[in-house]
């Protein structure tokens, strides 16, 4: 019977757990062995390599973060390491591999499909949403949700209290997490690295609103620009607010997986296991349009993300209301 193993790589997300329950399900379903390997590329360097068995996935759905352990591994980036996870799955009889992983993970499983000719499907897996040539990863729903109880619960306090808070969100480099929490929690005020902004026309717009009758406001800002302390020191002392900063931190990454987010994960790992069972060495598996399509991991890598123009437009035209 043909080996299949599944590892997580790089940042955990929810959904990882979900998707590992499928993935043994559904190995079996397709007559193949599955494989943990615990502890992302290190636990492939250090031989953690164990057959899955159903009762490994029992009452798993419902947490967040994953069961086999991720990790980030100094040591993949060198050749002679990767032969050694090479050497270790080889020994197995392993040949093809399901990764959960963001982009990092996924330009270290190409440099290692290149040199060992391992099969391979990247699942692709970051609350940031920055992988190039899919519209969604796995854990951002989640990882949305949280920001959005968050924001509401902040809500009831800042209209208490007549204050401005500012909320920092994760993403990295990439400001969809901060742009979709603001359009989709009523935010006054969303700044992210793609969209630029004028403290001077907003402050125009904000006093002139606090005349009509606001007595709060709600800002998002994404962790990128490091500004969350700056932004409600203006609040307080160009706006005559009393502000608060709120970082949302790790709390962002956790938490029982979102309906939507069990169903990716269950759609991801079927479709990850179609493609090394049709022949598909290297691709990752995206979503796009609301639909599943496979690209190469070239094309992936290729470029860096870019947020849709359609959110970009709505961003702006936030700041601009
Ligand atoms: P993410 O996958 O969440 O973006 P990282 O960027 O930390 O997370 O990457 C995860 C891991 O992928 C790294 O710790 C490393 O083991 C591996 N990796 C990243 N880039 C390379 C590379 N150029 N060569 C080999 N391995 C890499």
């Amino acid at each position: 019977m043909s080996k299949i193993a599944i590892l997580c790589s790089g940042g955990d997300v929810s959904g990882m757990n979900p998707a590992i329950k499928r993935f043994v399900e559904y190995s079996f379903k397709k007559g193949l062995t599955p494989y943990f390997v615990y502890g992302g590329y290190e636990g492939l360097i250090d031989n953690k390599i164990k057959e899955a068995t159903y009762a490994d996935v029992t009452g798993i759905i419902h947490r967040g973060g994953t069961k086999i352990f991720s990790a980030r591994s100094k040591r993949f980036e060198l050749k002679e390491f990767r032969q050694k996870a090479a050497d270790n799955l080889k020994e197995h009889g392993i040949d093809k591999l399901v990764i959960l992983g963001g982009d990092g993970s996924f330009r270290g499983i190409d440099i290692f499909f290149q040199e060992h000719g391992i099969s391979f499907c990247g699942i692709p897996s970051t609350i940031d949403n920055d992988i190039n040539g899919t519209q969604y990863c796995l854990g951002v729903d989640t990882a949305l949700n949280v920001i959005k109880e968050a924001t509401d619960n902040i809500r009831d306090t800042a209209s208490s209290f007549k204050r401005a808070f500012v909320i920092e969100v994760m993403g990295r480099d990439c400001g969809y997490l901060a742009l979709v929490s603001a359009l989709t929690s009523g935010a006054e005020m969303c700044l992210i690295p793609e969209i630029p902004y004028s403290l001077e026309s907003l402050k125009k717009r904000y006093i002139k609103e606090i005349a009509e009758g606001r007595n709060y406001f709600i800002a998002i800002v994404c962790e990128a620009l490091k500004n969350a302390q700056e932004i409600a020191d203006w609040f307080q002392e160009e706006i005559g607010f009393e502000s608060r900063v709120t970082i949302l931190g790790h709390i962002q990454r956790g938490g029982n997986p979102t309906v939507r987010e069990r169903l990716m994960a269950y759609q991801f790992s079927t479709y990850a296991i179609d493609a090394l069972t049709s022949g598909k060495t290297n691709s990752v598996i995206c979503y796009n349009s609301g639909a599943f399509d496979f690209k190469d991991i070239n094309e992936i890598n290729a470029k860096k993300y870019q947020l849709e123009e359609e959110l970009l437009l709505l961003g702006r035209s936030l700041l601009e209301k």
